[in-house]
């Protein structure tokens, strides 16, 4: 243990965020690095306590007092291994996690956690500008493995698999992989960059990537254009496994009077068309912001990505309603530690601006020939007093963000796998669907989830493909426990 006592020398120092008009004014990344020495400082506020409750709150298992420690003695190349040991993308979760194992720091108990979220991206950053994220390849096994979606799910078994020694394809309908690293998350919390880095990786490792191939075909992500078709059941025949790493993707609507007007787009084909305009793939989004008066409806982290690409766009104004009331400031006495605590968290975005709205529900479109003008509005709790009275807001974008209800249909009908009562794929405790050889993970199974789980998934469905085509596996097993995985 480096410096047992750290946290009395030290406070907590978030990273700090570009200014607000300069980061306006760019798609990059809105936080800047941190020194080293800031780093080992931050690190080594970790007590080392006797039970890490970090590492039981990390989907992955990651080895935070571990690490942490490294890092306190300035010991990166360990400190890298032994992130890397449970965490095939730390640079992807040391931006992007809600950090449940910060909510879990035992020294959250009366003081400020430690910065693991951001220690885990140093590390990261560290490890490709040191040159230590090489290819990691295996002996061939003979065996093969389709995984169809690119996503954080998708690439972790994919990855996990072709070094256990599987020759693995995958198979991605969009232009080019990620899942929703690349086309929902905008970049200015990912910069793509940072994905293709990885995906170098993957590929020298021995990974193929088939993108613009659609396993069959969905009506509700429209295929880029020349994209092929690929039949499931082909896939069967070609490949001794399966994995549907598809993601949930079909978006929740909102069918009340006015939905079919025009200016009225689903939040992730406004992301997608915004981001493949960032990768110079479309020149004018479909859906631009740009001078408009924009209402996003949904007040969650989807709302939020949308409420940052708006103000980039240079909208007139942007109101962000969110149907729930607004959440504590600080943990209830309903939600102590170690759970995460559920608060109002203040994005980069909204920082940016924009006005948030609680506790309102949308009940009408209001459209001028084809076109929305505006919504009405209701106080969302019932026995509000002028609950009779909708109050209109005008809009001449209304971006819909209220989460997913499940993975595409289509490839699970062509493969006539089982389904949950929530229309996820159902799997067994071996990530097997009903179908034999045919394995699921990810957000397709859990339903819209977080990238650490997708990560988790992956791994863990990995092994299980393993084992299933060898009859025993030396990859490292899972901390995911099945049940959990699906908690
Ligand atoms: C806008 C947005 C922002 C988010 N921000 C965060 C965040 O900051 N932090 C966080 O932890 N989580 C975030 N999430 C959630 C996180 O991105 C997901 O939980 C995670 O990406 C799920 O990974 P996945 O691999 O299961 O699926 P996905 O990432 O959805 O990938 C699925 C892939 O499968 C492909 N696919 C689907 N069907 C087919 C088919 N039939 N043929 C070929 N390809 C197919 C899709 O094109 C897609 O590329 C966000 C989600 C959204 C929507
Ligand atoms: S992946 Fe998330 S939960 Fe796990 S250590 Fe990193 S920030 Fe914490």
């Amino acid at each position: 243990m480096g410096r047992p006592k750290g946290f009395l020398e030290h406070g907590r120092e978030d990273a700090s965020r570009r200014p607000v008009e300069v980061r306006l004014r760019d798609w990059r990344e809105v936080y800047e690095p941190r020194s080293d020495a800031t780093m080992r400082n931050q690190a080594g506020r970790c007590m080392d306590c006797g039970i890490p409750f970090c590492h039981d709150a990390c989907p992955l298992g990651n080895l935070v007092p571990e690490w942490s420690d490294l890092v306190s003695r300035d010991d990166w190349s360990a400190a890298d291994e032994r992130l890397h040991a449970t965490n095939n993308f730390p640079e992807f979760t040391g931006r992007l996690c809600p950090a449940p194992c910060e909510g879990a720091c035992v020294l959250g108990i009366d003081d400020e956690p430690v910065t693991i979220e951001r220690v885990e991206l140093e590390i990261a950053e560290r490890s490709f500008a040191e040159g230590w994220v090489v290819p990691i390849t295996a002996a061939r096994t003979g065996r093969s493995v389709a995984v169809v979606g690119s996503g954080p799910a998708g690439l972790a078994c994919a990855q996990q698999l072709s070094r256990a020694g599987h020759d693995v394809t995958v198979f991605e309908r969009a232009e080019a992989p990620g899942g929703l690293l690349r086309y929902g998350i905008p970049a200015f919390k990912l910069e793509k960059s940072v994905v293709d880095r990885r995906l170098d990786q993957l590929a020298a490792e021995g990974v193929t990537f088939r993108c613009g191939t659609s396993v069959e075909t969905s009506p509700h992500t429209a295929a880029p254009d020349g994209v092929e078709e690929v039949r499931a059941a082909a896939l069967l025949d070609q490949f001794d496994a399966v994995v549907l790493a598809t993601g949930s993707t079909v978006p929740r609507d909102l069918p009340i009077e006015g939905r079919g007007l025009r200016g009225i787009a689903f939040a992730m084909d406004y992301l997608r068309t915004s981001n493949l305009v960032g990768e110079g793939r479309l020149e004018v989004p479909p859906h631009d912001a740009a001078g408009k008066v924009v209402v996003i409806v949904g007040g969650g982290d989807t709302g939020a990505d949308c409420l940052g690409t708006v103000h980039r766009q240079g909208a007139r104004s942007v109101t962000q309603l969110e149907i729930l009331e607004s959440p504590p400031s600080s943990r209830g006495e309903d939600n102590p530690w170690p759970t995460w605590p559920v608060i109002l968290r203040t994005s980069s975005a909204h920082e940016e601006g924009g006005l948030r709205r609680f506790g309102l529900r949308t009940v009408r479109f209001v459209g001028e020939r084809d076109k929305v003008v505006g919504l009405e509005v209701l106080p969302a709790t019932e026995g509000s007093e002028a609950a009779t009275a909708p109050r209109a807001i005008a809009a001449e974008l209304v971006i819909l963000a209220m989460g997913f209800v499940g993975p595409e249909p289509a490839v699970l009908d062509a493969l006539d796998v089982e389904r949950t009562g929530r229309g996820t794929i159902a799997v067994d405790a071996a990530w097997s669907t009903s179908r034999p050889r045919v394995f699921a993970c990810g957000d397709a199974v859990r339903g819209q989830s977080l990238i650490v789980w997708a990560i988790a998934e992956g791994r863990s469905c990995a092994v299980a493909v393993d084992r299933a085509l060898m009859g025993s596996t030396e990859l490292p097993a899972s901390v995911v426990p099945y049940q959990a995985a699906l908690a």
